[in-house]
């Protein structure tokens, strides 16, 4: 098995060379996506740090260029660099699209992401689950931003892949991305490694708030303090780093992210304030939350918080938050 992951890998860093080799230096990969990542605002420093490549538009591009060198087929099929038909036909997965490689922790390629430039397609197609990637126990960037993470004692949760590159690009290293998936206990695990702080920057649209409000419960209850961050409607953090200064975009930040329960609550009680069925909903969802909050003394914080920014009674939210927690443990 451990012959199996080394031959997966290394067809893996022969793909990412490839893409690479493309991107730069093809007329198609010059012309389509270089192009396409330099109109985005991505410069050329960041399409080096985070190895960005280009799927040549036929369907045995990678796969022939990979056999000549040697590589087996079985190694394509495996990683999910090719795609093998019930026929027994062999192509490549990704054609015609910018190339975003998922690292591991320890630098390795376990997977890729591609982008489409067109309209009619899937916008993203990413690597299927495999031996070397487990998706639920990854985050994009995390190999660029693990020593930022550490040294801020932050990290940054955002939804994709341009987020993060983004981001790097305007000075803020600390983020990592969920990619496409629904965050996952495991992926909240990795972060714990690193730091305690997490700010989520979730795209400012109805999914975004919804992903966010999801987020947030599985966050707390793994004992992470966290901020969340609201981007004006239709900014994901890639356009909006990418309309304003780096000083803007950490201005920001540090001016906007608020506490969990500010989040939630405004999020909430937006037009219930008067309705007290509406009113209680909030109340039982917001304390909810509090009740997976592992530390007793922030979860007392924030009780007397609840009580204090919804007026209601203290004793009442106490007596609620620890029969919803007892019932947990
Ligand atoms: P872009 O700015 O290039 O349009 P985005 O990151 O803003 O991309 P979103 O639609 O906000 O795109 O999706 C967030 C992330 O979810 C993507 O970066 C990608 O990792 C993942 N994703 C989006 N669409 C798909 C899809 N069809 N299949 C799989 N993953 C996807
Ligand atoms: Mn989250
Ligand atoms: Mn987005
Ligand atoms: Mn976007």
């Amino acid at each position: 098995e451990e012959s199996e992951r080394e031959s997966m890998l290394a067809v893996n860093d022969f793909a990412l060379k490839h893409f690479e080799k493309n991107l730069q230096e093809t007329d198609d990969g010059r012309d389509i996506g270089l192009s396409y990542f330099l109109d985005r605002g991505i410069n050329e420093a960041s399409i080096k740090k985070f190895r960005l490549g280009y799927s040549l538009e036929k369907s045995n591009d990678l796969l022939n260029a990979a056999k000549s060198r040697g590589y087996n087929e079985k190694y394509l099929i495996e990683t999910g660099l090719c795609i093998k038909t019930d026929q027994g036909r062999v192509y490549d997965r990704f054609k015609g699209r910018v190339m975003f490689p998922v690292f591991s922790i320890s630098g390795k390629v376990i997977a890729f992401g591609g982008r489409t430039l067109k309209k009619d397609v899937a916008k993203y197609v990413n690597s299927p689950e495999s031996l070397i990637y487990k998706k639920s126990y990854q985050l994009y960037g995390l190999y660029q931003a693990k020593q930022a993470i550490v040294k801020h004692d932050k990290c940054i949760l955002v939804e994709g892949y341009m987020d993060v590159i983004s981001m790097h690009q305007s000075g803020i290293e600390n983020v990592v991305a969920s990619s496409g998936t629904s965050l996952t206990d495991g992926q909240i695990r990795l972060i714990h490694r690193f730091t305690d702080n997490v700010t989520v920057i979730y795209d400012g649209d109805a999914a975004g708030i919804k992903a966010s409000l999801r987020g947030i419960d599985m966050l707390l209850a793994e004992g992470l303090d966290i901020k969340v961050l609201l981007l004006p409607d239709g900014d994901d953090p890639d356009s909006f780093a990418q309309k304003h200064t780096s000083s803007e975009l950490e201005e920001y930040i540090s001016a906007n992210e608020t506490d969990f329960l500010q989040f939630k609550t405004s999020i909430l009680l937006n037009g219930v304030k008067n309705d007290p069925i509406a009113k209680s909903r909030v109340i039982n969802d917001i304390v909810r939350s509090i009740a997976v909050i592992p530390n007793p003394i922030t979860r007392n914080v924030y009780i007397t918080e609840c009580s204090r920014m919804l007026e209601i009674d203290d004793r009442i939210v106490a007596l609620q938050v620890n029969k919803l927690f007892m019932e947990r443990v």
